[in-house]
This record gives C-alpha cells, structure tokens and sequence, in this order.
C-alpha cells in the first residue's frame, strides 16, 4: 500500500477505535509508580493484564521499592508470582533489573529507551509501555501479540517480527498517536479480532478491512 493512502487509511481507523475504545487508551495493568509498572509489564509477557492485575498488589505491598529486591532469592518471589506464567524467568530478571536500576540509575527507572533495554527482561514492547505510560515519552510503538494479529490483517503486511511493524506502524502514524495505536489495536484484538477467531461483523473496521469476513 502507498505511503500517503496507508497514512489517511491509519487516520480513519484510529478515528473509529477512539470512538469506540475511549475508555481504553491507557494501559490496563494496575500500577503506582515507574517501578510497579516495570515490573507489571515484565510479567505480563504471555499474560492476560487481568492475571498481573491479580498478582500485584500483594507483591507491590510487600516490596515498593527496587532496592527491596536486590538481595532477594529468586524463590522468594515465587509465592507472589507463580500464578503467572515462565515465573521463574521473569523473577530472575525483575531482581537483576532491579539491582541495574539500583546500581546504575541511582534507583531510578529510567527514562531513555536505551538505557531501558539493558535492563533483563525488557526489550522495546516493555521500554516503549513504560517510556509512554510512566514518562510520557514516545521513542516508539509497543507491539504485542494482538498489535501483530490487528496490523497483519488491516495491512495485510504478513509478518510476527514486531520490530518490523512497530518501524512501519511508525512511519504511517502521527507521533502523538503513537501510544494511543498501540492501545487502540490490544483493545481491537481483545475484542473482536482476537489470534484464534474474527468477529468481522461487530467491527467498527469491517468496511475498510481486507481481512474482513463480513463485507
Ligand atoms: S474487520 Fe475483521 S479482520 Fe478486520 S480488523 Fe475487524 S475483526 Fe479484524
């Protein structure tokens, strides 16, 4: 598709989902601070925001601040974390960014996308859900699975490299709406274009779809 048509047709599909995802441009995972949301984003990589939403509060209660984890035995996260799936991995990563962020960023998450990704357990999706939700910042486009499903089917750009289609999205997208795709198209996927199944006659996009079963 043409750069210019791919940009108008971006303008109207984020035109309807707004008027339809209103309240869902915002992330869904529950957090207090910078931190919390790091570590809510880490885990819920293979998993639904509900299941972390569950998680958390007990965690958070009991460790607020990085340097609560930095001495902490993987083991002992288990008991808060081990509802939610590749635990083990996740809780080796959130303390070892915890002591980078401890280290390194005098306690501070930080706020570069750089510096974010060397942190274990964090690449761009989780930099950029963190950058925008907590910094306000926007280095990129967070793309998850169901950005990937929604973008493959409007754009029909047949790919699962994230990075490829976050660089595209990018192009095609006004910087301010940046954040606001990336929620937009997780609210979409969650609803009515979901991996397994398309429910093309309750969407919002079913006229301007290729993809769609419903015209
Ligand atoms: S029309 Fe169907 S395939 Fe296209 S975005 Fe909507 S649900 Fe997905």
């Amino acid at each position: 598709m043409a750069r210019k048509s791919a940009e108008k047709k971006i303008g109207l599909i984020l035109r309807r989902l707004k008027r339809k995802y209103k309240g869902e441009m915002q992330t869904s995972l529950s957090h207090g601070s910078s931190w919390e949301l790091l570590v809510a984003t880490i885990l819920s990589a293979q998993c639904t925001d509900a299941q972390v939403d569950r998680a958390t509060p007990r965690l958070f209660k009991r460790f607020p601040r990085p340097r609560d984890y930095i001495r902490l035995r993987q083991s002992q996260l288990y008991p808060y974390v081990g509802s939610l799936g590749f635990y083990r991995n996740k809780s080796k990563n959130i303390i070892n960014a915890a002591k980078i962020v401890v280290k390194n960023f005098h306690s501070k998450v930080p706020d570069t996308m750089d510096e974010l990704l060397t942190l274990p357990g964090v690449g761009r999706k989780t930099a950029n859900v963190v950058l925008s939700n907590a910094f306000g910042k926007h280095y990129g486009i967070a793309i998850d699975t169901h950005c990937i499903t929604v973008a493959n089917r409007l754009f029909l750009y047949n790919t699962e490299n994230a990075e490829k289609i976050e660089r595209r999205l990018m192009e095609i997208t006004p910087k301010r709406d940046w954040r606001n795709v990336s929620h937009l198209f997780i609210a979409l996927g969650r609803d009515v274009c979901t991996a397994r199944r398309k429910y093309c006659e309750r969407c919002v996009l079913m006229d301007i779809c290729p993809s769609s079963d419903a015209k």
